[in-house]
């Protein structure tokens, strides 16, 4: 049994993890994954303060039990754990640096854990200030969807000290199923763009192959069933399928609304492309799922990244 299993198991919803009390969480950010993670902390056990821009957000867990506050410091007030889910690096360094940051506040000792997906460097940067001030921070980014927030099975690739990691493994554990240490700050977050470059390419080449198949008057759950079960399988046909109605609970199911938005994951492919740049390494595959992100973006930033599908049909999209 991993170390994860044993956490999961022994915890109970209203005995404190480890034989020690469970530490107060602050959590912000509570959009399409934060919002369904701070719920199965509530659910573990834990007491929470939450805070995001959205007064909608913030509703949804206040109505769950979490103590809503008006400012990111007002919910650190008290907490021994921040948890950040924010869309990208520019939101992270808004909220923990400079003078209005949240970092100065914190008292030392604080375990900040953010689980954006955003640069290593600026993942480093918080690191570094954090580090300065006696608080432990953990770079934390997770796989798994808006499926895996709801059910409790994300996986989060962590970067930083053993110590923080320790710490923050059976909180960690309450909202996924696999808790790697991937190295240290920042290595969370590389090993996070290595995946999604790869999901990027998967997604838009399992929507390239459907495409052609119907344009043979194939039929798309038939052809995704075969694949399933050929070489061509990967994870977007078995949980995500692209094309409409091939799969029950799943955006392109729902008018592409909810899930991973394409602007999300052509951030995530440009943080990719960056890294390669300035380590020059060669990404060509990861260069054309970019090159496909960037144009559908313009117009279908804000749909589900598996509508990726309307590049290829646009009858789709409507
Ligand atoms: P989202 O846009 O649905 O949610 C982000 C939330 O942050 C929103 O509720 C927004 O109001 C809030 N926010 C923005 N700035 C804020 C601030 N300064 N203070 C407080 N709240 C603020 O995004 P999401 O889909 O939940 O993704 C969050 C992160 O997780 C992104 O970095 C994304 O790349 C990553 N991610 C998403 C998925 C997915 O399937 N959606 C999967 C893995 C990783």
């Amino acid at each position: 049994m991993s170390a994860t299993e044993t956490a999961k198991s022994n915890d109970d919803s209203r005995a404190p993890a480890n034989g020690k009390a469970k530490p107060n969480i602050a959590f912000i950010g509570l959009g399409n994954m934060g919002a369904p993670m701070a719920e199965n902390l509530l659910k573990a056990g834990y007491t929470l303060s939450v805070y995001d821009l959205s007064a909608e957000a913030t509703q949804r867990l206040q109505q769950a039990g979490a103590r809503v506050a008006d400012s990111p410091k007002a919910a650190a007030d008290n907490a021994q754990v921040v948890i950040s889910m924010l869309p990208a690096g520019k939101h992270v360094h808004s909220v923990y640096l400079g003078d209005k940051g949240l970092l100065s506040d914190l008292p030392k000792g604080t375990l900040v854990i953010d689980s954006s997906t955003i640069a290593a460097d600026d993942a480093r940067t918080v690191a570094d200030a954090a580090t300065k001030l006696g608080i432990d921070f953990l770079d934390a980014p997770v796989s798994g969807g808006t499926g895996g927030a709801i059910a409790g099975s994300l996986t989060f690739i962590v970067g930083g000290s053993t110590e923080a990691f320790a710490r923050a493994e059976p909180i960690l554990a309450t909202m996924g199923k696999n808790v790697f240490h991937a190295g240290d700050h920042g290595a969370g977050q590389v090993a996070k763009i290595c995946n999604n470059m790869l999901l990027g390419i998967l997604m838009a080449g399992t929507a390239e192959a459907i495409n052609l198949g119907v344009k043979n008057g194939l039929d798309p759950k038939v052809l995704s069933d075969i694949m399933l079960q050929s070489s061509g399988r990967n994870w977007t046909l078995e949980v995500y399928n692209p094309y409409p109605q091939v799969m029950e609970n799943v955006p392109s199911s729902n008018g592409y609304k909810g899930g991973f938005m394409t602007k999300l994951m052509q951030k995530d492919l440009n943080l990719a492309m960056k890294n390669a740049q300035d380590i020059e390494v060669d990404t060509p595959m990861g260069a054309k799922a970019t090159e496909l992100y960037e144009a559908h973006t313009v117009e279908n930033g804000d749909k589900d990244f598996s509508s990726i599908m309307g590049r290829y049909d646009r009858s789709l999209l409507s």
